[in-house]
């Protein structure tokens, strides 16, 4: 593995350990030329199934495309980028777990909402009031008021600012 900031070839594992349930390995790793440190990741390559579109129409799965659509939703939101890719990883998972060769969109959809609701419920709110397009305003309402008793930590529910 060349260093990412040198170039050199030559660089040390520090540190390595199993996340996303196992199926992935994480690797801390230090240049022995500039001593930088960085991280990588190591997973198992798997055929992921086809994505079938709405309108019929195939594609491969994409989860550059995946990962942009929930970081949209999580965007200034407390979740770490850790648990971010964990949630993907854990995506890829359940859709591989499938078996099929091909997969709907729309159950990738429901996946992320899912894995969403899990992280943060304003991500959740924001990617489901896109991708479902709430019809009108009292789905919207009645999806909030589900949302509201769990994790209510006193506030008044206006998004936390960032300092
Ligand atoms: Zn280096």
């Amino acid at each position: 593995m060349h260093c990412p900031f040198c170039g050199a070839h030559d660089t040390r594992v520090s540190d390595s350990r199993l996340v996303a349930d196992g199926d992935q390995v994480r690797r801390r790793r230090q240049c022995a030329s500039c001593q930088e440190r960085f991280t990588t990741y190591e997973t198992a390559e798997l055929i992921m199934p086809r994505v079938v579109k709405s309108d019929g129409s195939r594609e491969s799965f994409d989860e550059v495309k995946l990962r942009a659509g929930m970081l949209r939703a999580l965007e200034k939101r407390p979740v770490s980028a850790e648990a971010i890719e964990a949630a993907v990883e854990r995506i890829r998972q359940q859709l591989r777990a499938r078996g099929d060769r091909e997969v709907n969109a729309r159950d990738i959809g429901e996946a992320v909402m899912n894995a969403l609701s899990g992280l943060d419920q304003v991500a959740y709110i924001r990617f489901a009031s896109v991708y479902r397009k709430f019809q009108d305003l009292d789905e919207f309402r009645a999806e909030i008021d589900r949302l509201a008793p769990q994790g209510a930590k006193g506030e008044s529910g206006k998004p936390r600012e960032e300092s």
